[in-house]
């Protein structure tokens, strides 16, 4: 039975502590019976799946606002984290596949017009319209402002061409969010698109095979013609648009960590509980009792952190860029360490394939990679305490941050 004691927290509304509820209940009835027998076989299937179901049940209404569908007026960042941490508890691949249909929504939802989230957003809720946001490149995904991929100005439409890789949903997505360079101005020079999957020059070419179940690829842009209507933001927008959704969807990442963690904390305490070493359990030594000391409070500074970004954000923040980053990173970094921890405590049968932390140990690795790896966090959080400082000094010009 997971700890909900932290939903008593005041971050948390009543609508919060029903959602919370209901999405362990679905978990449990629906995800939990088929996790481990769908994620390694087939991930594309598997995603696609899981895309269904959560479209089929409702979660997906939480990903898009209400005018188009949803079930808040604005996208509600607590609620994204809280199915998030649930679904990660059970199937790494059915978070990914709920934070993908976010993820590559959200900057329709923030910055399209009219035309474009009427036409995108009631498929994305559907679950059975797959999204994906198209922003890494081969030559470097850290570095958002050197995107090299081109979009060139040509009558009533931009023409594409490149590449991106490390693409989440590739192969199986029906559009990419894709952002190309429309001008040499650096970060200024970035613009986003839509791109429907079956676009004349849009192709992929590589699947990726990760250590976890996870759906990704590389794509290719060959004089991909997208009419002028598919732009999101204005010309020039991209990188703004780029660092304002992930600004939504770094706090969930960390949210998705929270829940390998509360996990692996579960699975840990149970084992200790049970397995006898030396004539008592294990969880009576002391030595044992200092990890699930040191795991319990990571697991509670992940949430006081992730759970004030979101709140922050949903009661009128326009930008939550330093909590959001500080979030992710503790959150993932503290995750790997707490589910280490439980691998200690079960000993060699925390290695066994199969066993539920060893899913967990691979499933938390990419966390601290993708949507800005743990560096790139640290850098973006020392730029905005340096802006504040300077702010408040007179002075100004902190740096501009990528992915
Ligand atoms: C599972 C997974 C899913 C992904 N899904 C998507 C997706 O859907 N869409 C998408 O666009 N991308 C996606 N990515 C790509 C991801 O965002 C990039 O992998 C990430 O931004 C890092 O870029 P990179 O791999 O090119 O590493 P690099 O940029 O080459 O960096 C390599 C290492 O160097 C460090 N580093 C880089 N610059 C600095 C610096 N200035 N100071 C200190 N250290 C630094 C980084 O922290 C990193 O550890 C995904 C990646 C993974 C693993």
């Amino acid at each position: 039975m997971p700890d909900t004691s932290f939903l008593d927290w005041p971050f948390f509304d009543t609508d919060h502590r029903r959602l919370a509820a209901e999405i362990d209940r679905w978990v449990a009835q629906t995800i939990a019976p088929i996790a481990s027998s769908t994620e390694h076989d087939d991930v594309e299937a598997a995603a696609v799946r899981y895309a269904g179901l959560l479209g089929e049940a409702g979660f997906l209404r939480y990903a898009i606002p209400k005018a188009y569908g949803g079930l808040r007026d604005t996208l509600d960042v607590r609620s994204l984290c809280l199915i998030r941490e649930t679904l990660a508890r059970t199937s790494g691949a059915a978070d990914v596949a709920f934070a993908m249909q976010g993820l590559g929504s959200g900057s329709i939802s923030l910055f399209g017009g009219e035309e474009l989230k009427r036409r995108y957003l009631p498929k994305v809720a559907s679950g059975k319209h797959i999204a994906a946001f198209a922003m890494t490149e081969s030559s470097g995904g850290s570095d958002v402002a050197s995107v090299a991929t081109t979009a060139r100005e040509d009558g009533s439409a931009y023409v594409l061409d490149g590449g991106k890789t490390f693409i989440s949903n590739a192969g199986i997505a029906h559009h990419y969010v894709v952002f190309a360079r429309t001008s040499d101005n650096g970060a200024k020079g970035l613009s986003a698109f839509v791109v429907d999957a079956d676009t004349k020059g849009l192709t992929v070419t590589e699947k990726i095979d990760l250590l976890a179940p996870h759906p990704i690829g590389t794509l290719a842009f060959d004089g991909c013609r997208v009419s002028k209507g598919q732009m999101l933001g204005k010309l020039g927008e991209g990188f703004k648009v780029g660092m304002a959704t992930l600004d939504i969807f770094r706090s969930t990442v960390g949210a998705a960590a929270l829940g390998f963690a509360r996990r692996a904390l579960d699975e840990a305490l149970s084992q200790g509980d049970h397995r006898e070493a030396f004539g008592q359990i294990l969880s009576e030594f002391q030595l044992v009792q200092d990890k699930l000391a040191t795991m319990a409070i990571d697991i509670d500074a992940s949430a006081l952190f992730i759970y004030r970004a979101a709140w922050l954000k949903d009661t009128g923040a326009a930008r939550v860029t330093r909590e959001a980053s500080m979030a992710k990173y503790f959150a993932t970094e503290a995750a790997q360490r707490v589910v280490d921890a439980a691998q200690q405590i079960h000993g060699g049968r925390g290695i066994v394939v199969g066993s539920a932390v060893e899913r967990l140990y691979r499933e938390v690795r990419a966390l601290r990679i993708y949507e800005g790896a743990s560096d790139i966090q640290k850098l973006v959080i020392a730029s905005q305490v340096l802006k504040s400082h300077r702010d408040a000094v007179g002075q100004s010009d902190p740096t501009l941050l990528g992915n």
